[in-house]
């Protein structure tokens, strides 16, 4: 099945040329799939004869919402979502007062083995295709009835480790003719996979890097991200000032505050001095406290702050929100599977 929605609009136009229609035509069904129709049925400008041909010759399966979750905090919504395969990802509509932000994820499940996070304890099962991460932005829009104006790709999975759908993904939902969300509105997260890194720089999208840093040295690092005994955090450090020097994009570091782990005075003013000569910005997170992992929340989270500022780095602390809701990463997804498993064993 050819997976139409996958596709750029002058590849959807070239592809319905193939089928012997005006170019025109292209732009009809790139509108419609964008507009999240179900069916080909839907697109009611087409021939009968040719909406028969693409459902017969293409995919179009949108996600089915397998479990949606409200915070009555603050009105974050998560979704779980079940693809048509079966996998289930997560996504979450955080509204902010600069616009509602959609966070989705980019594969199902991780590989890359953070020990304090719940997306990669099972491993990777698959990478999503574009269509996929497309899906998750405009399903929770028109689910939830609420506009969504800004992404962020901080979901489920390692957005460099997907890089070419990530790539195409961003094209289509920049479209004009699909979402037309602007790259400004956009960040992508990584754990500090080097070559993708530059691979964006060469590409210079004006989109917000973040780098889950988690820590400034090397022993520390290793011992929380396997990622970085592949490229090591100094490796990393090269390659966000190169990212600067040629985007001129401030790069923002995640930080999940660790106890005793990456918390001390010494490891903010290590940070400090390998941040000199780039505007970055650090952006400190409360631990999520994930049942699996044996790490447990800093409590120097302001002193660590000071620190930071005392360099004149800028340094905020994440605002939780849906704490009610399991609402951040890979948590839902886990219960869910873990019911799953539970209702298995007890047949
Ligand atoms: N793979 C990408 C994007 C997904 S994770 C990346 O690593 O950046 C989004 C952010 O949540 C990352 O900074 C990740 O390190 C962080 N995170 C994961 N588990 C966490 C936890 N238990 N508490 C706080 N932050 C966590």
């Amino acid at each position: 099945m050819i997976d139409l929605k996958s596709m750029s609009l002058p590849e959807v136009t070239e592809w319905m040329r193939g089928l012997g229609q005006p170019a025109f035509r292209g732009k009809q069904v790139f509108t419609w799939l964008h507009r999240g129709v179900r069916s080909f049925e839907e697109m009611t400008n087409l021939p009968k004869d040719l909406r028969e041909t693409l459902k017969e010759t293409c995919l179009l399966a949108p996600p089915v919402v397998a479990r949606k979750q409200e915070s009555r905090l603050d009105g974050t919504i998560k979704y779980l979502w079940e693809l048509s395969d079966g996998n289930c990802i997560e996504s979450v509509l955080m509204r902010y007062h600069h616009g509602n932000t959609v966070c989705i994820s980019s594969q199902v499940g991780c590989r890359m083995g953070c020990a304090f996070c719940a997306s990669t304890i099972a491993g990777k099962v698959r990478n999503l295709t574009p269509a996929e991460m497309l899906d998750q932005v405009l399903f929770t829009q028109l689910d939830s009835g609420l506009p969504v104006s800004n992404i962020v790709l901080m979901g489920i999975g390692e957005p460099l480790d997907n890089l070419d759908a990530v790539l195409k993904f961003l094209e289509l939902v920049n479209s004009p003719d699909g979402m037309n969300i602007g790259m400004r509105h956009i960040s992508l997260s990584t754990c500090g996979l080097v070559p993708g890194i530059r691979r964006l720089a060469d590409l210079e999208l004006q989109l917000t890097l973040s780098v889950s840093l988690h820590a400034p040295d090397s022993a520390t690092r290793s011992r929380i991200m396997p990622v970085n005994r592949a490229y090591d955090v100094e490796e990393l450090f090269a390659a966000c000032h190169d990212y600067f020097q040629k985007t001129g994009r401030r790069i923002s570091f995640e930080y999940a505050m660790i106890d005793g782990v990456n918390d001390s005075d010494q490891q903010a003013d290590l940070i400090a001095r390998k941040l000199r000569g780039m505007p970055g910005h650090v952006n400190l997170i409360p631990l999520n406290d994930v049942v699996e992992s044996p790490f447990k929340p800093s409590r120097r989270i302001a002193a660590f702050q000071k620190r930071l500022e005392s360099h004149g780095i800028t340094a905020t602390v994440r605002r939780s929100l849906g704490g009610d809701i399991d609402a951040s990463c890979g948590q839902l997804r886990r219960k869910a599977m873990e019911e799953a498993q539970k209702g298995e064993d007890s047949q």
